[in-house]
């Protein structure tokens, strides 16, 4: 199974949108008017972040880039590549078939054509497996498996995790990094770093509090991309929040005291705060990362009242530090964009049940993004 499917498990219901679904963009309708009038100034950045880790997804990633994202008004598109690039440095970290530095360069020129910030993104950290099907760094250097002894097969069993503490991970997946922004020419980088579940099993790690390992992870990696590098470091901020106190729960948020690391790691990090449900509708995490000195870009998925409430806290919450929205789609770009087409969706098929729900919520997300309010999604 691919890693990009992962969030279908996660037992988030995506419900079809909610026909009567209250309006929360408050005094935006106007009364007789079936489309609202634009009232809100655009956020700075509209985002999207498709997976796509294979040469045939190259076409799909110019239409997306070249065509729907310029349509849709989306002016950040975050590419999740992992081992799907031709890394020259570690071939061995390459899966079949992978995005050449070629394609990347021609994507990258597209994006400048289209004054879009092309982002690659690396898994850190976790999701180094989906279960017991490890991503190719671990099948290339299973030296790195944070728990080599734990049952990948054992009904509990998430992701695997690199250790932030093996002598050799750096040095390699710094090497990883450098080719992605040399070949995607990016000005900055994602390093996922989402649902980090297993931490301190090893012997170099065992002892040692969470949010410290996490943390040492948070800030080798920092001081490669920012102060090494020059690019903005942008990771998922799941694991630095709280997920008892402000009740988001040990996937949209930490229950194993990763979220103390928020005071150790460095400021700038742009905190990509996804949420996809409405388990805490006020979306506190809005405010507390800029509180805290971060820059925070909300991420949204598929449910419209999830979306449509996301935005107006967002909206609400807005000071400079509140950089946009971000549509998420975990499907792969392939699927994205042959939705955003029209082409027929067969949702039969298990990649495209849940299709038309997203790209409804893609097309909801970057309109409000812009400042519209559509009154029915996906219009
Ligand atoms: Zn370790």
């Amino acid at each position: 199974m691919s890693l990009t499917r992962r969030r279908f498990l996660k037992g988030i219901a995506a419900g079809a949108f909610a026909a009567a679904t209250t309006s929360v963009w408050a005094g935006s309708e106007t009364p007789g008017s079936p489309t609202p009038a634009a009232k809100a100034a655009p956020f700075q950045r509209r985002g999207i972040h498709v997976s796509a880790g294979s040469h045939d997804d190259v076409a799909p990633l110019e239409q997306l880039i070249g065509q729907f994202a310029p349509v849709l008004g989306l002016n950040w598109v975050i590419i999740e590549i992992d081992g799907g690039f031709q890394y020259k440095s570690h071939p061995e970290c390459a899966d079949a078939n992978p995005i050449t530095r070629d394609d990347a360069r021609k994507l990258a020129a597209l994006a400048r054509d289209k004054s879009i910030q092309l982002v690659p993104m690396y898994n850190c950290l976790g999701h180094q497996s989906w279960h017991a099907d490890k991503g190719a760094l671990l099948r290339a250097h299973p030296e790195l498996n944070e728990a080599p002894d734990m049952d990948p097969n054992a009904k509990d069993f998430y992701c695997m995790s690199w250790c932030p503490n093996h002598p050799g991970v750096n040095a390699i997946v710094f090497d990883l990094f450098d080719e992605l922004i040399d070949a995607f020419d990016a000005k900055a980088f994602h390093v996922g770093m989402d649902e980090v579940f297993i931490l301190g099993q090893c012997p170099r790690c065992k002892g040692t509090a969470n949010a410290t390992l996490f943390a040492k992870a948070v800030n080798d990696i920092h001081t490669h991309l920012v102060d090494t590098r020059k690019v903005e470091m942008q990771m998922w901020g799941d694991r630095l929040l709280d997920g008892n106190k402000t009740g988001f729960g040990s996937w949209e948020a930490s229950t194993n005291d990763t979220w103390q690391a928020i005071d150790m790691v460095p400021k700038d990090i742009v905190m990509c705060d996804w949420h996809y449900g409405m388990d805490n509708p006020d979306f506190p995490s809005i405010r507390y990362f800029q509180d805290k000195g971060f820059r925070v870009w909300p991420s949204g998925w598929n449910r419209e009242n999830s979306i449509r409430r996301f935005i107006e806290v967002a909206r609400k919450e807005s000071g400079p530090r509140m950089v946009g929205y971000l549509c998420t789609t975990w499907v792969g770009v392939t699927p994205v964009v042959k939705g955003l087409s029209g082409e027929p969706i067969d949702t039969t098929q298990r990649e495209q049940r849940r299709l038309p729900n997203l790209i409804a919520g893609i097309k909801l997300g970057a309109a409000m993004a812009k400042g519209e309010n559509p009154a029915v999604a996906g219009t």
